[in-house]
């Protein structure tokens, strides 16, 4: 009975003696990280400046640092967070280190809706070619297409159109079959929107509607037959919802005919440029 008690007396002083270590080590900066400093300035107390310096990155933790009035050779330097990215505006790119900001949903540049971002992953590319206009200057020069990683839905619907009349417009993206390569083709609505306009500088068709200022962005256009099957499949989304009706694209299908997709179903056809108001949604690229 007395050995079992010592015992227990023993463990108990053991248990508080490792309790008592721990505190000891943890003292001093109080967990703060801060190291340096401390000791060998025997004349004097230091009398530390603002912390600064910092090497964290968007991405990465850094320290910083700061220094002794009294001997720039004392320093001090504790351990930074990350930043996180920057791009307040938004611009959709990180304004220190060009860093995608934007996802599926958000509010974009155009005050609409993000509805397709090329991250590189899931099958994605990194990045995708707007194509240029021999006639329209992108911003890049005559002819000259950008790289974006974006695709924003207008902030609302720009009416019921016709598609234009029954004539071929030559130069733009022309097929009729379901397995062409240009049928889900992304980066083509934004030049093809103007060779229909080209076509009918001063109509009221579905690509002049398309093109008219929105949320502050005049760089808006007619959605690629690829490019609205993308909003097709975030037609739910708040600030899209377009669950009926059919809307145009700008990919033209013959002569007579255009593609449009029916929002309810899925679907996309050619029907006649000609024959029937349909939607327009514009779309922007950046
Ligand atoms: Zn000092
Ligand atoms: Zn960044």
């Amino acid at each position: 009975m007395k050995t079992q008690k010592n015992k227990r007396t023993l463990i108990i002083c053991s248990l508080l003696l490792v309790f008592c270590s721990l505190f000891l080590a943890c003292g001093g900066d109080g967990g703060n990280g801060i190291t340096g400093g401390g000791g060998g300035n025997g004349d004097h107390t230091h009398t530390w400046g603002e912390w600064g310096n910092s090497t964290a990155t968007c991405t990465t933790v850094g320290v910083e640092t700061r220094t002794c009035a009294g001997d720039a050779t004392h320093t001090e330097t504790r351990p930074i967070a990350a930043t996180g990215h920057t791009d307040p505006a938004p611009t959709g790119y990180c304004t220190v280190c060009s860093a995608l900001t934007l996802s599926i949903g958000d509010t974009g540049p155009g005050t609409g809706i993000i509805f397709y971002v090329a991250d590189g992953l899931e099958g994605r590319p990194l990045g995708f070619t707007v194509e240029g206009h021999p006639l329209h200057d992108f911003g890049y020069g005559l002819g000259s297409g950008y790289i974006a990683h974006y695709l924003e839905a207008a902030p609302s619907n720009s009416g019921n159109a016709l598609w234009g009349t029954g004539i071929t417009i030559s130069g733009m993206t022309t097929f009729t079959s379901t397995s062409s390569e240009d049928y889900d083709k992304i980066g083509i609505g934004r030049k093809d929107t103007w060779y229909i306009i080209e076509q009918y500088p001063s109509g009221m068709y579905a690509a002049n509607l398309a093109v008219e200022s929105q949320g502050g962005q005049t760089d808006w256009f007619l959605p690629s037959c690829g490019e609205l099957n993308l909003l097709y499949g975030r037609r739910t989304r708040p600030g899209i919802g377009i669950t009926s009706g059919a809307l145009w694209s700008s990919s033209q299908y013959s002569t007579a005919d255009a593609w449009n997709q029916n929002f309810g179903t899925g679907t996309r056809v050619g029907n006649s440029k000609s024959g029937t108001a349909r939607g327009v949604r514009a779309i922007r690229a950046f």
